[in-house]
């Protein structure tokens, strides 16, 4: 798919929301994805999901591991793609961790999954999570990437990068507008 392709798919399922956001950086933005709206749709989460497996497809993954919630559905998919177990880390006592009896053995090939990438703090968590149990991450995949190219993950691919323009709270046009604002992250991941 072309990039104009999937930002299509974005914005005719009202994924790419226009408005006055708060980031959970803390960062004030214009527009926000909400990449789950995109993603309900199983056609959209085959066809993205797909660009995904399609890159790693020779990196001989043994699993996919994403951090909760968002990332669990892409993973999933990934992981079904590619035939291999999947798995996700949850987010207990502030910190992510591996539960539910999911395991990683020493030098499997692990490939890290997302829905959209920000700062990257989820997946350095969960690549955290792999390196000490001894396994090793092939590279990380993601949906959306907004990080606007600061984050450099070894192998880190994603289906869209887009440049989402964003404010310092003080320096926001919106709120010197006195435009409401609307908290959409979900916590901790975005
Ligand atoms: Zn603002």
């Amino acid at each position: 798919m072309t990039k104009d392709q999937i930002l299509n798919i974005f914005i005719e399922t009202d994924a790419l929301l226009e408005g006055h956001f708060q980031l959970t950086s803390g960062l004030h933005s214009r527009q926000y994805f909400q990449c789950a709206k995109a993603l309900q749709y199983p056609r959209n989460m085959e066809a993205l999901c797909n660009m995904i497996a399609a890159r790693f497809k020779d990196s001989n993954v043994d699993v996919v591991i994403s951090p909760a919630i968002g990332g669990i559905i892409v993973g999933q998919e990934v992981g079904r793609q590619l035939g291999v177990r999947t798995m996700f880390a949850e987010r207990k006592d502030g910190s992510l961790q591996l539960r539910r009896g999911f395991e990683i053995q020493k030098n499997e090939n692990i490939l890290v999954c997302e829905d959209v990438t920000t700062t990257g703090g989820s997946a350095k968590e969960v690549i955290d999570i792999v390196e000490s149990r001894g396994g090793k991450v092939v590279g990380v995949g993601t949906i959306i990437d907004r990080s606007g190219g600061k984050v450099n993950f070894p192998n880190f691919y994603a289906t869209l990068a887009v440049d989402v323009i964003t404010y310092q709270p003080l320096e926001c046009p919106l709120c010197a507008n006195g435009v409401p604002i609307d908290k959409p992250g979900s916590r901790g991941n975005k």
